[in-house]
């Protein structure tokens, strides 16, 4: 691919290019730089003044952008340690959306239009779907989730005759507090404990080194759902642990990928309950999938729903028009069998922490220590675990991901939202692809008073603290002074990679030093101030 600017460089130049891009991106990972970062023009309204700006990719996965991927490890684990063992109330306020949510939000609509418009084009949209999932971690991270992917669909008041019935288990009185119990020792030392809990699904079938022994028994179905609703499932273990524990528990938790590709979750839990009492709620969890049935297929091969405008999927051969999502769902039988019914495995692993000790450290480094691979990253590699997976592809390929996965029309239902072009076995969601084996969901689940600030607050207090250690403080700058527009593919205003990436090592490079000589210009009056004392 040639960039418009290579075409005014000489031959030489141009041909040298991918090489120097490549190499240069060697270097900016090495510097901590973003290797994809995002042009965006800045339009500064006071001014008028209008430019282009690199921001960073973002990116969560070491596989995208190792540079972005490490920084977000390790904001996230500066936000576990923040909350683990808080001894005061957090006070949370409703954050006002500053400059950075307004742009993300209207970059992101900006993006949504170019991969809508790619996909009409019958371009590949891996790429621009990549960007719009970071983006939508990035908003979420910023505590916009609200504004961005709230709906005003009123809740479906079937599902409440449906309601999960509430397990079998203890309940203490609720108290007004978010912070665990706290011991005194005898010398009069206070002991705030808390814990740390790994949670895993079911076996499906032997396993050696991730593997299936008898991949034929395999139950790859189970566990092809299992993946698709895990996130309810650990919803309602955290119901049901506040429940018996009668206080507002918190939690940090990371889903992570098991080596035999299912998801599991590591939870640090502020406070502490007997671990029996943990188990016992693990054992007691289970959360139902109350879908239509796929037990019978009635669209396959050839043979598929056909669309027409106004009226939606019908039969091809009967002209009959297939239910919709909500009919298909009043239709269920009162006393039919859920989809699915999802319960933990019994590999329960509890651990009391105690704040501020290398323990507790080691469950942060633990907890994050596969936050930049995707759950389908094998982690050996080998044949039999890439075997393993394209299996597993291949059990969630007609599995209904969700209401409006293009898998229904399979089952004889319009998926919710149904439009044309949508086809079985054809579904572009996450939890179809390799990467993701089933699970959609976010890595990181914070609940909403683990510590005082958001991740967007974390993200500003390392800018302070590099403006201050520069010297600049970081004036309070009008959050309407800027306006975010994104850069059009090819825009010839943007220099070629190599080139970007060339400036941002540089700049890095010069904070760098700029930093060492202020922490030596520091440390010499630490010095002469000792000595000063000493004299
Ligand atoms: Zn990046
Ligand atoms: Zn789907």
């Amino acid at each position: 691919m040639t960039h418009p600017h290579d075409r005014a460089l000489p031959r030489a130049v141009r041909l040298a290019m991918p090489m120097a891009r490549d190499v240069l991106k060697e270097v900016a990972k090495l510097h901590g730089v973003c290797i994809r970062p995002i042009p965006l023009r800045r339009l500064d309204i006071v001014t008028g003044k209008s430019e282009i700006i690199d921001v960073p990719c973002g990116a969560v996965l070491d596989s995208k952008c190792p540079p972005c991927a490490k920084r977000n490890r390790q904001l996230r684990m500066a936000q576990c340690r923040e909350g683990w063992h808080l001894d005061n109330e957090p006070t949370i306020t409703p954050d006002e959306p500053n400059e950075e949510q307004r742009w993300l939000v209207e970059f992101r609509a900006d993006m949504q239009a170019r991969r809508d418009a790619a996909e009409e084009a019958g371009d590949d949209t891996t790429d621009l779907d990549a960007v719009l999932s970071g983006l939508d971690d990035e908003i979420n991270a910023a505590g916009m989730r609200g504004s961005v992917t709230g709906s005003a669909v009123p809740k479906r008041t079937r599902s409440t005759r449906r309601r999960q019935d509430a397990p079998d288990l203890p309940k203490r009185k609720m108290t007004n507090t978010t912070l665990g119990r706290t011991f005194t020792s005898s010398d009069g030392k206070t002991y705030r404990p808390s814990l740390f809990v790994t949670l895993t699904l079911p076996s499906y079938g032997k396993v050696r080194d991730g593997v299936p022994i008898d991949p034929d028994t395999y139950d790859y179905r189970r566990a092809a759902r299992d993946a698709l609703h895990f996130s309810k499932l650990v919803d309602r273990f955290v119901q049901n642990l506040r429940r018996v524990a009668g206080y507002d528990v918190q939690y940090f938790a990371a889903v992570e990928p098991q080596k035999r590709l299912a998801p599991h979750l590591h939870m640090a839990i502020r406070g502490t309950l007997p671990r029996a009492e943990i188990k016992q709620i693990a054992a007691a969890t289970y959360h139902q999938v109350w879908w239509p049935s796929t037990d019978h297929v009635r669209f396959d091969g050839d043979h598929l729903p056909v669309w027409q405008d106004g009226t939606g999927y019908l039969d091809p051969s009967t002209g009959e028009v297939l239910p919709t999502w909500d009919e298909a769902l009043d239709a269920l039988d009162e006393d039919a069998e859920p989809l699915h019914v999802l319960r933990f495995g019994e590999q329960v692993d509890v651990q009391g922490v105690l704040a501020g000790t290398p323990d507790a450290d080691q469950c942060i480094r633990y907890l994050s220590k596969y936050l930049t691979k995707s759950i389908g990253e094998t982690l050996d590699g080998g044949k039999a675990q890439r075997e393993h997976a394209a299996r597993m592809l291949d059990a969630l390929r007609y599995e209904p991901c969700s209401p409006a996965c293009p898998n229904w029309l399979r089952y004889g239902v319009q998926p919710k939202n149904a439009k044309a072009g949508m086809a079985p076995g054809r579904c572009r969601s996450k939890a179809h692809k390799p990467e993701h084996l089933g699970y959609a969901g976010r890595r990181v689940l914070v609940s909403r008073k683990w510590s005082n600030k958001t991740l967007a607050e974390h993200k500003q207090d390392r800018r302070t603290w590099v403006l201050e250690a520069l010297g600049q403080a970081d004036e309070p700058t009008d959050p309407h002074r800027y306006i975010w527009r994104s850069v059009p593919a090819g825009d010839a205003n943007v220099p070629p990679l190599a080139m970007r990436l060339l400036r941002s090592v540089h700049e890095r490079q010069r904070w760098r030093a700029h930093l060492r000589e202020l922490e030596a210009r520091a440390a010499g009056q630490e010095l002469s101030a000792i000595r000063g004392e000493a004299a």
